[in-house]
């Protein structure tokens, strides 16, 4: 399989920090650039359509895989699609960055079997499920139900650790920034 460009794949569960992460990287490497999903959840006070997510209705997001234009996608929560689409990686390799996808574990799995070769993937844990909990009630963007979900996944997904290039402990978000910023700075120097 030929894949000349770079990828970095950022995943973890649900509310262990994998945002602010990648909002770091961001900063700190002008050649990242953040691959924009497409998602069928409704947006978030403050989000903007085509810069956090491609928001689209499920038949929208439907067309798009009948169309085979996804190199991966999920249905991350009961109901709700997210998806990396091709042309948005193409679009980012055509302005020589790299793309940085922030994604489920699942979706950066995926990802890595489908692009094995120029692939650095970063699984980024919380300290404890417990301490996820709390951040995402302290968020205070979701309802106890959907926190309850998202804790319940968040334990499964954290089995899946050991298939990612490294596993960043996010107990101190400074510490893991670095940590961070360490392993792209050598891969993108590669
Ligand atoms: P949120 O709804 O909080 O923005 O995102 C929920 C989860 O979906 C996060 O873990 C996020 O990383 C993941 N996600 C976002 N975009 C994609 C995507 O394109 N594909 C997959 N598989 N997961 C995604």
């Amino acid at each position: 399989m030929k894949q000349y460009h770079k990828i970095i794949i950022l995943t973890a569960p649900s509310g262990s920090g994998k945002t602010s992460i990648a909002r770091f990287l961001l900063n700190r490497f002008p050649n990242l650039s953040f691959s924009i999903s497409a998602a069928t959840r409704k947006s978030r006070e403050g989000e903007v359509n085509g810069k956090d997510y491609h928001f689209m209705s499920e038949e929208e997001f439907k067309a798009h895989i009948k169309k085979n234009e996804f190199i991966e996608w999920e249905m991350v929560y009961e109901g709700k699609y997210y998806g990396t689409m091709k042309s948005e990686l193409e679009r980012i390799w055509s302005e020589n960055k790299v793309p940085i996808l922030d994604i489920d574990v699942h979706g950066g799995i995926h990802v890595q079997k489908e692009y094995p070769i120029n692939t650095l993937s970063l699984f980024v844990k919380p300290p404890s499920v417990e301490e996820l909990r709390k951040r995402l009630e302290s968020r205070g963007t979701e309802t106890t139900e959907a926190i309850n979900t998202r804790v319940n996944k968040a334990s499964y997904e954290l089995s899946f650790a050991d298939q990612f290039d490294h596993v960043i402990v996010n107990d101190d978000l400074d510490k893991a920034c670095k940590e961070a910023e360490r392993i792209v700075e050598e891969f993108l120097k590669s």
